[in-house]
C-alpha cells in the first residue's frame, strides 16, 4: 500500500538569525525567524510525511508554545516524524520537494542537504530530491523577506 503527502511552509527572513535549509547552514545575510531554527524546507517535509501517514501536521506534534521547542534544529523534529511513521508501519519510498528563495543559491549546497535530509530520515541520499527556484521578484519572496518550501513524501505500508 502507498500513500502520498504534501508539505508546504513559509518562513520570514530577519537579520540577525542564521539560515538552515535542509538541517545544512547555508551563508546569507538574514536567517528565517521562528520558534525553531525555521528550517522551511525540513518542515516541509515533516507535514508531507504525517500527511502521507494521516497523522495530522507539525503544529500538532511540536507546538510553538513549548519552550522544548524554542531554536530546536529542525532535523530533530524530522527524526521524530521518522520515528512515528516507522511505528505505524511505513517505510519512506521517496521526498521531493522545492525551495522557493531569491537567495542563496542552493547549488552548491544541494547534494549536502539532500545527504542531510537522508541520514536524519536514515534512507539513501537516492530517495531525496531538492529543487530550488525564485519568485522571480515577485511578491514577499521575490523581494527576498521570506523563504517557502513545498514538498511531497511517498510511503509505503508493509513489503
Ligand atoms: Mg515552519
Amino acid at each position: 500500500m502507498y500513500r502520498v503527502g504534501i508539505g508546504y511552509d513559509v518562513h520570514r527572513l530577519v537579520k540577525g538569525r542564521k539560515l538552515f535549509l535542509g538541517g545544512v547552514h547555508l551563508p546569507y545575510k538574514k536567517g528565517l525567524l521562528a520558534h525553531s531554527d525555521g528550517d522551511v524546507l525540513v518542515h516541509a517535509i515533516c507535514d508531507a510525511l504525517l500527511g502521507a501517514a494521516g497523522e495530522g501536521d507539525i503544529g500538532e506534534h511540536f507546538p510553538d508554545a513549548s519552550p522544548r521547542y524554542k531554536n530546536i534544529s529542525s532535523l530533530l523534529l524530522l527524526k521524530q516524524v521518522i520515528k512515528l511513521i516507522r511505528r505505524r508501519g511505513f517505510s519512506v519510498e521517496n521526498i521531493d520537494a522545492v525551495v522557493i528563495a531569491e537567495g542563496p543559491k542552493l547549488t552548491p549546497f544541494k547534494e549536502t542537504i539532500c545527504a542531510t535530509i537522508g541520514r536524519a530520515m536514515g534512507i539513501s541520499l537516492a530517495r531525496v530530491n531538492v529543487k530550488a527556484t525564485t519568485a522571480e521578484g515577485l511578491g514577499e519572496i521575490g523581494k527576498a523577506q521570506a523563504i517557502a518550501a513545498q514538498a511531497v513524501a511517498l510511503l509505503r505500508k508493509g513489503k
